[in-house]
């Protein structure tokens, strides 16, 4: 209060006079910043709603892509087998390392649509070491481990699908690799060794394909063997049974195949979630 009465004091001597009365060019700024902050809550909402029409069409399409993940959910590290130089199965003009790529992209959908977050071992053509696809979800904490494949024998007799599990884990700790450099966080591995995940994807993808039951069976593969979370390696049919490979050429039986692969997942989740 002192203070006001001192300057209105000093007001109202003519020295100080002019000031208040002849502002500094520079006083048209602020006025300018307030009109700005008047338009800009107006133009924010004209781009949200722009973005909204922009995203609503695509997501006609594909229901639930754009669902943000479900934190509470596993990230599920989805690994196309093969790539690059390895080529893997190649019968009846089908290469495995193209199906297994293209169901893999398939499954990221389907599983994005349920909330889970995903990572993909690869998302091209290129060749990952087997021990490195173990790593990048040794590297993350809470994961699943879904491994896509497709069979091939030396005979036309087999058919139908199989999926595999570890018939027991061996916490990677040697080698080296870029999942390495990612904070790692010591979970014990699945007391089943994933058993009980590799029961309810083989399960989903009989009912979804309506397809031969090969059966979950426990076998020392490096991908399932090297990953400390429950990890399953899904053989989604045999290239070289001509019956098989004529299906698994159509783009809409791979997708009937990831569909069915993001039951069993979403499945297990809620099995895990209950016994907890
Ligand atoms: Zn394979």
């Amino acid at each position: 209060m002192k203070q006001s009465s001192e300057s209105s004091e000093l007001a109202d001597l003519p020295l100080f006079a002019p000031k208040p009365v002849t502002p500094p060019p520079k006083s048209s700024g602020p006025s300018r910043w307030r009109k700005l902050a008047t338009w800009l809550p107006l133009l924010g909402l004209v781009l949200f709603l722009a973005g909204v029409a922009l995203l609503i069409p695509l997501g006609m399409d594909e229901p639930g892509v754009f669902l943000p993940p479900n934190r509470t959910l596993p990230t599920v590290v989805v690994d196309a087998g093969h790539g690059g130089r390895d080529g893997g199965a190649f019968r009846n003009g089908l290469r495995e390392k193209d199906l297994a790529l293209d169901t893999a992209l398939r499954l990221e959908r389907q599983l994005r649509a349920r909330g889970f977050p995903v990572v993909l071992t690869r998302r091209d053509d290129t060749f990952v070491e087997l021990f490195d696809r173990a790593q990048v979800a040794n590297a993350i904490p809470r994961a699943l481990f879904v491994s896509i494949h497709f069979n091939d024998n030396t005979t036309a007799a087999g058919d139908g699908v199989e999926t595999f599990y570890a018939t027991d884990k061996v916490a990677a700790s040697e080698g080296w690799s870029i999942a390495r450099m990612f904070k790692r966080r010591h979970e014990p591995p699945p007391a089943d060794n994933g058993f009980a995940f590799a029961h309810c994807v083989q399960g989903a993808v009989v009912i979804g394909l309506d397809i031969t039951d090969r059966g979950a069976k426990a076998r020392d593969l490096a991908v399932v063997r090297y990953t400390r979370c429950a990890a399953v390696l899904v053989e989604g049919g045999f290239l070289n049974n001509p019956r098989e490979a004529k299906k698994l050429a159509l783009p809409d039986y791979r997708e009937r195949l990831a569909t069915a692969i993001a039951e069993g997942v979403a499945a297990y989740q809620r099995e895990q979630s209950a016994g907890s």
